[in-house]
């Protein structure tokens, strides 16, 4: 089994919508690298324009890529990549998501992120993440012309329609019925695998439940059913969907849970994910305090530890993807 470990790397506190940036976390982040050195995991960090902004920060990663135990990955977000519309100079706090943009201004946030990314590191990009889970077929098509291999910003069995940017947005994509193994998404609709040219590695979110087959009649039917009581109720006791991320409900069990249900699955990788953000006390609403971070460093130790002993083989996102175009002859 395959181990991608993703790391969102951005701003503070991007969740708390009051439009202001700093990067502080990233001065937090080398007990992360250092934990994945030990248990020989090279983790993606997917940056963010805002830390390529930040000397200090350009340097650390630049330091890591150097000594071959981390790789430099985009991640899109497009409150603070230029050239800004309109709408984001006249109000900071309005944070598209990317599929939200016109599609010349996507283009060229996109374009200028990647060639900053070059720049800065020497090569170009290989893996990518929308800002928000803001995917769509427009992005991916920029994707494959600007020469990235791997995109994994689709979340399974999960809406994000819900979520909005822009004042009169559409809100986000709707994944719940993409593919939890890895795909070429359709560049009309990226939950269905399609011409190709990129590889979608989507996150592992999967449902653990012991009856419960991925892409059966049963698990489509739930994936898409209205939230509600009765959803909350039939997870609980059937289906217990996990996302391999920490999350305020997450357990030590949860790691074995996923990993059986994706040999179950015949799925041959595993994806981690967690914003910079988050490893910080202060960072993000899951890590207010010291003694919140402690228990996510708890809780990914434990991760790394349960997954080593099982014999995970660690791979950046976008060697991972070159791996398996060879494979599958691309
Ligand atoms: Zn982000």
């Amino acid at each position: 089994m395959k181990f991608i470990i993703t790391v969102d790397t951005e701003a503070d506190d991007q969740w708390s919508g009051n439009g202001r940036i700093s990067v502080a976390n990233i001065r937090h982040l080398s007990r992360f690298q250092s934990l994945c050195e030990e248990y020989g995991f090279r983790p993606s960090y997917l940056a963010a324009w805002e830390v390529l902004e930040d000397r200090e920060s350009r340097e650390t990663l630049r330091k890591w890529q150097k000594k071959g135990t981390a790789e430099i990955g985009a991640h899109l977000h497009p409150w603070t990549t230029p050239p800004f519309t309109e709408e984001e100079q006249k109000d900071p706090r309005v944070r598209s998501l990317p599929c939200e943009l016109d599609d010349e201004v996507l283009d060229q946030k996109l374009t200028h992120l990647t060639e900053r990314l070059t720049e800065e590191f020497h090569q170009p990009p290989e893996g990518f993440r929308a800002g928000r889970w803001g995917l769509d077929g427009r992005l991916v098509s920029h994707l494959v012309r600007l020469g990235y291999l791997a995109d994994c910003s689709v979340t399974p069995k999960l809406s994000w329609k819900e979520t909005m940017g822009r004042r009169a947005g559409t809100g986000g994509p709707d994944f719940r019925l993409a593919p939890v193994r890895p795909y070429t998404p359709s560049h009309e609709d990226v939950c269905r695998p399609g011409a190709g040219g990129l590889l979608e590695v989507p996150a592992t979110i999967l449902y653990t439940g012991l009856l419960v087959r991925e892409e059966s009649a049963a698990a489509r039917w739930f994936s898409v059913l209205p939230e509600g009581p009765m959803k909350r109720m039939l997870d609980r006791l059937v289906f217990r969907r996990r996302w391999l991320r920490i999350e305020p409900w997450s357990r030590r069990r949860d790691w074995a849970d996923i990993y059986r249900a994706a040999e179950r699955n015949d799925l041959d990788v595993l994806e981690f994910m967690i914003h910079s953000s988050e490893l910080m006390p202060g960072g993000s609403p899951l890590s207010k305090a010291p003694q919140s971070v402690e228990w996510i460093y708890g809780l990914i130790t434990d991760l790394f530890r349960d997954y080593r002993a099982r014999g995970v083989e660690g791979i950046p996102l976008g060697e991972y993807a070159r791996s398996h175009s060879t494979l599958h002859g691309r």
